[in-house]
């Protein structure tokens, strides 16, 4: 492409200017996404790091409680048989709830509390056989099925001063009330039967087979609400372990008054007893009474004690022939409930310690809360498998939890979250707002100054074209004048011009096309004097009208011979003008000029003159191109040419316009323009007059 097309397109470089800008803004972009990481990978590590010491602390503090429990346990495993029971019951009181301490002796368990334990393990079901004394009364009954002998016999039976007696046939009684029919009857006479303490009937303590068998006979009669209220009573005293019972016989009598509760009608409970009822498993969700409900979680949480130091029992009777050392630790699940067992001891006995999540949870962290806060952590607890033993927060914590190294001393895995990811992240937040204000803003000079910059530059090269078309075109206004001179004076000194008239003639055309180009000169000349504003203006007082048809009739013989005519009206009376002559001349001469070269097709030139008010009007009119609206103002600057001028290749400067306002102007007059693309333009000069 050639250098000139190329300067010809300004948008070239603006395009350049808006990619190098984007280039930029994608760089300044990227440089800041990869900042932006880095800070958040920096920020990460450093809560990270921060959540691994918290671990470690918190273990070593977890450790550390768990030490002073181990040390107790293994004081208590060292001590003679015969203050074991004494000092183990005191120890099992200072570790308060949750907690059970067991002794496994050749011929059982002895747990303390006692009642934490649900039933008994290793407890064998007590033989049925009753008294002998009851013979008699059991003939009846079952061989010759003779109800009312049999109720006699046992009526007699139950007055007997041995306990034992008394219950056998309290119950065989009551027994034969019921065959009989008598259910009034019998419902009194096992209300007699539980109120005897101690007393084992059928191989079970006689209370709880009394009211276990009252509750049947309230079912028979349908006494419901009754029959809740018996039932409530029994399910919360199997829940306290008011009875030491084998497995099978706890868990018959527990499903047993579970079924009169769920069968029983609905009674008024609290709010608290409505929000336990939730938790149940239990489909039907009617409210129970309080008793039943305020005891699901001890009888759960006993169940839970009583499972585990069975399954230890069941091992140390297995191991304990071995004679080896018994000791140890494990977490052992009850459906959702963990329980850590702790055991020192041999073949002979073992101390065993059972923690449940309650204890851990308000003994054990209890402790580590001041750190914690300090921290700002929440922690949870896993058993080896990876088993959730307790948890201060959700699965879905923000970065995940940090586990602490284990070393085999924790019977649990310790994990930590921050307990304020928020805060954590609130600094990284602040400082990526910071970092998106700077860049936007980068982004934005950027933007700003490279658009103002392809402006400049776009106008520099606007200019550079306007003055390479100047040269063009000077170049060729000066070539044609030269070329008619060079023509005609070769003509006459060759000396081939023998006629007279026609000699005259050229010589004629020789002053003409100097004048030209004098005018040409002069006029190359008053633009440069302008530019410097060393340009000076001689003010003398210029009768207007004489002037202007002087310069009119000028231009007429000029241009004639083309053909075009100016058409000159003077409204009014004459008037003086302070005026430069030779300027204001050319300044007319101009705009008569520019009326000629633009109106291809229109032949006249339309002078008019009028005063008004202090001011002479002289407009100079044509039926010519016209101009573009965005241009009138335009064209008075230097080098600017129209479009439809550049368009038709007419010859120009770009300088007449600049050169009529810069006179008008130091004349204390204006030059407007009216106009109309197609129509033809009005030129209005305004000068000032002499009073
Ligand atoms: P030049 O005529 O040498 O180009 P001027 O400064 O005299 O320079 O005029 C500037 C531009 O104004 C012209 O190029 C033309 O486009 C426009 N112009 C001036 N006079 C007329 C007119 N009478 N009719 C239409 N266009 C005009």
């Amino acid at each position: 492409m050639p250098t000139r097309m190329r300067l010809r397109s300004p948008r070239q470089p603006l395009f350049l200017f808006l990619g190098a800008t984007l280039v930029l803004a994608t760089g300044l972009g990227w440089l800041g996404w990869r900042l932006l990481q880095q800070d958040r990978d920096l920020e990460d590590q450093r809560i990270r790091e921060h959540l691994e010491s918290a671990a470690q602390l918190l273990a070593a503090e977890l450790r550390q409680g768990l030490a002073d429990i181990d040390t107790r346990l293994s004081r208590l495993a060292v001590l003679p048989q015969k203050q074991l029971v004494a000092a183990t019951s005191e120890e099992a009181s200072l570790l308060g709830d949750d907690t059970l301490l067991a002794v496994f002796v050749e011929n059982g368990i002895r747990a303390f509390p006692a009642h934490r334990l649900a039933y008994q393990p290793g407890l064998r079901d007590a033989p049925r056989t009753g008294a002998p004394e009851l013979a008699a009364g059991e003939a009846y009954e079952f061989r010759s099925k003779e109800y009312g002998k049999a109720i006699e016999a046992f009526r007699e039976l139950s007055r007997s001063t041995d306990e034992q007696v008394r219950a056998g046939a309290l119950l065989g009684l009551a027994r034969n009330l019921r065959k009989s029919g008598r259910l009034e009857e019998a419902l009194e006479v096992y209300e007699e039967l539980s109120a005897i303490p101690d007393a084992i009937v059928g191989g079970l303590p006689a209370e709880l087979a009394a009211r276990h068998a009252r509750c049947s006979v309230l079912e028979e009669l349908g006494r419901s609400e009754e029959l809740a209220e018996e039932a409530a009573s029994l399910h919360a005293d199997l829940c306290r372990g008011r009875w030491r019972l084998s497995r099978g016989a706890y868990l018959y009598h527990l499903e047993e008054a579970r079924r009169w509760l769920t069968d029983a009608p609905a009674s008024p409970t609290t709010g608290d007893e409505a929000q336990s009822a939730d938790d149940r498993d239990d489909e039907d969700s009617r409210p129970r009474p309080s008793s039943y409900l305020g005891n699901q979680q001890g009888q759960e949480e006993s169940l839970a004690f009583s499972v585990a130091v069975e399954l230890l029992w069941n091992d140390w009777l297995r191991d304990r022939r071995n004679g080896d050392e018994f000791g140890g630790r494990r977490n052992v699940w009850h459906d959702d409930r963990p329980i850590l067992l702790r055991w020192r001891g041999s073949g002979e006995r073992v101390v065993v310690q059972a923690l449940g999540v309650r204890f851990v949870e308000e003994e054990l962290l209890a402790t580590l809360q001041p750190v914690l806060a300090r921290q700002r952590v929440r922690l949870a607890l896993a058993d080896l498998d990876g088993r959730t033993v307790l948890s201060q927060y959700g699965s879905e914590e923000v970065g995940g939890p940090v586990q602490a190294a284990n070393d085999g001393r924790l019977p649990w895995v310790l994990s930590v979250v921050s307990a304020d990811p928020t805060a954590d992240l609130g600094e990284l937040a602040a400082r990526r707002r910071l970092l998106f204000a700077s860049l936007g803003l980068v982004a934005l000079v950027v933007m700003v100054s490279s658009y103002f910059a392809s402006r400049a530059v776009g106008r520099e090269l606007e200019i550079a074209r306007m003055q390479s078309d100047f040269v063009a075109a000077v170049s060729h206004d000066f070539r044609t004048p030269l070329t008619s001179l060079r023509q005609y004076s070769e003509l006459l000194a060759s000396g081939r011009v023998a006629d007279d008239e026609r000699r005259h003639k050229y010589y004629g055309f020789l002053v003409q096309e100097s004048q030209r180009l004098q005018r040409l000169v002069e006029g190359l000349l008053d633009f440069g004097r302008m530019e410097a504003g060393a340009k000076e203006f001689n003010l003398e007082p210029l009768p207007a009208r004489p002037w202007l048809e002087e310069v009119t009739a000028e231009f007429q013989r000029e241009v004639e011979e083309n053909g075009y005519q100016v058409d000159v009206a003077w409204r009014g009376p004459d008037v003086t003008l302070p005026a430069d002559r030779m300027a204001m001349s050319q300044a007319l001469w101009n705009l008569m000029d520019n009326a000629v070269r633009y109106s291809p097709d229109s032949k006249t030139v339309w002078v008019e003159v009028k005063r008004e008010a202090r001011r002479l009007l002289i407009h100079v009119r044509d039926r010519g191109l016209g101009i573009e609206p965005d241009e009138r103002r335009k064209i008075f600057e230097k080098f600017v040419r129209g479009s439809a001028a550049r368009r038709r290749s007419t010859q120009g400067t770009g300088l007449g316009l600049t050169m009529v306002r810069h006179t008008v102007e130091a004349h204390g007059g204006t030059v407007r323009v009216e106009s109309e693309p197609g129509e033809g333009s009005t030129f209005t000069i305004s000068l000032p007059v002499e009073e």
